[in-house]
């Protein structure tokens, strides 16, 4: 098959270098020049395990990049893979999706042939009728030939091509038999190797899935830091508990960790936009509400253990970890990011470190220090802030001598308790 991806971030690179890898020819369009010469060049703007190897063998033959639509019409089904980010009221914007949305539908306006433009975004399910079908079908002039089709991604950043390889599920959202049959056309050298779960539906329905996956994710770990958070106050070790709850079948091992919160480009905005969207509709959602909460107040336990051992007026504090968590470049809604600001407002000096996330998070805090090395930002510092959980985190060990105060908070749970330190876990 050809298929068209338009947006070339994070889902949209990595959509497109699997397809090609599953043997689709395939054409990726984005607006940013810079990304489309990378992904011509066999890089990846992104950094995404595997997905430069993906990359170096598909670009030139079944990849190609480009920022133009030329190739859409040719293509016999298009993904739309564009960012719809929050609203400051939480709800999200689709601006751009729609603007690609009309786009593309303008692009196969002429087809003889059907076409079925598909949502990967995440997008609430009311906006799927009111807005982004409206904007194919405006743009297609109306071609019954065109059809208009919703299937949310599950990928995790850090293993999104793992993820895309092998997902649990893959759930079509359609409202025609054909569009059911061209998602399953798309996926079926995928299925071939691969029993995931194939779930058929409407598109709002799957835009919902998309959205009560995220919310029932994010709202267990908010349980579970709510519960740390008390097991911290009895002097009781959240992860023992866990572990014991987590043998529980109907409770699941998965997503028991507790710690500074959940960050990212999804569960934030994801929460936040379904609670706009039932809000929209008068309906308060107290239990999703409530996850966002306990979710914004771990950042701050962080500072209030540092604080109990140092003063932070114009201490030096290290912050371990900057991305949201490992194995990615992303600082979107990174924990990192209350934790620095309300460091610098309590007047520490923050000395900053992450293996891949520097760069994105200078753009945001240019004035604090970044170093090359976990050891560099320890070196002098009067205590540690962990926030992501990189695996080299775990074997800091004399490291930890370099510190004027080896007073350490790990957000994780990844650093080693050793003799000589101050160490304070935020749930343990
Ligand atoms: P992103 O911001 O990384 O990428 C979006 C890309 O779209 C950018 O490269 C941008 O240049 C491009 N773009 C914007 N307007 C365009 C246009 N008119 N034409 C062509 N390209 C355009 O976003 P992302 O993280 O890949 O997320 C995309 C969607 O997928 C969002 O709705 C997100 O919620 C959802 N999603 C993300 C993840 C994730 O882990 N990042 C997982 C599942 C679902």
């Amino acid at each position: 098959m050809h298929i068209t991806v338009i947006g070339s971030g994070y889902v949209g690179t990595t959509i497109a270098a699997c397809f090609a890898d599953l043997g689709h020819d395939v054409t990726a369009i984005d607006i940013d020049e810079e990304i489309v010469e990378t992904l011509n060049d066999g890089r990846s703007p992104i950094t995404e395990p595997g997905l430069e190897n993906l990359l170096e063998a598909h670009a030139g033959n079944r990849l190609e990049a480009t920022t133009a639509y030329d190739a859409v019409p040719e293509s016999d089904v298009t993904f739309l893979a564009i960012g719809t980010p929050s609203n400051d009221d939480g709800s999200i914007d689709l601006g751009a999706l729609e603007a690609a949305a009309e786009a593309t539908g303008e692009a196969v306006a002429d087809k003889d042939e059907r076409h079925l433009v598909v949502i990967k975004s995440t997008v609430t399910p009311p906006s799927i009728e009111t807005v982004l079908e409206p904007a194919v079908h405006r743009g297609a002039d109306e071609n019954e030939n065109i059809g208009v089709g919703m299937n949310p991604e599950f990928l995790r950043e850090g293993s999104a091509v793992s993820d895309f390889m092998h997902p649990d599920k893959l759930v079509f959202g359609a409202s025609s038999e054909w569009g059911t049959d061209r998602l399953h056309a798309v996926f079926e050298p995928l299925l071939e190797d691969h029993d995931a779960h194939v779930v058929e539906t409407d598109p709002q329905t799957a835009a919902m899935i998309k959205y009560a996956n995220n919310a029932f994710l994010a709202s267990k770990i908010s349980l579970v830091n709510d519960l740390g958070n008390i097991c911290k106050e009895f002097d009781l070790d959240a992860y023992e508990v866990m572990d014991a709850i987590g043998i529980d079948d109907r409770i699941s091992e998965q997503f028991l960790r507790s710690g500074v919160g959940w960050g990212g480009s999804c569960f934030p905005k994801d929460v936040n936009a379904i609670i706009a969207a039932a809000q929209d509709e008068d309906y308060e959602p107290a239990l999703l509400e409530a996850a966002v909460e306990v979710n914004e107040r771990q950042p701050a336990r962080m500072l209030e253990f540092l604080s109990k051992h140092v003063d932070l007026e114009g201490a030096r504090i290290a912050v371990l970890g900057l991305a949201f968590k490992p194995k990615t470049d992303d600082i979107r809604n990174s924990r990192a990011i209350p934790v620095i600001e309300e460091l610098r407002d309590q007047g520490a000096d923050v000395v900053a470190y992450d293996p891949v996330a520097i760069e994105p998070m200078r753009d945001r805090f240019p004035e604090i220090e970044y170093t090359t090395t976990a050891a560099e930002a320890l070196d002098g510092s009067d205590g540690a802030a962990v926030v992501t959980d990189w695996d080299e985190f775990a074997t800091l060990d004399e490291e930890f001598d370099s510190m004027a105060e080896p007073v350490v908070v790990d957000g994780r749970r990844i650093v080693q308790r050793q003799d000589g330190i101050t160490y304070e876990g935020i749930t343990w």
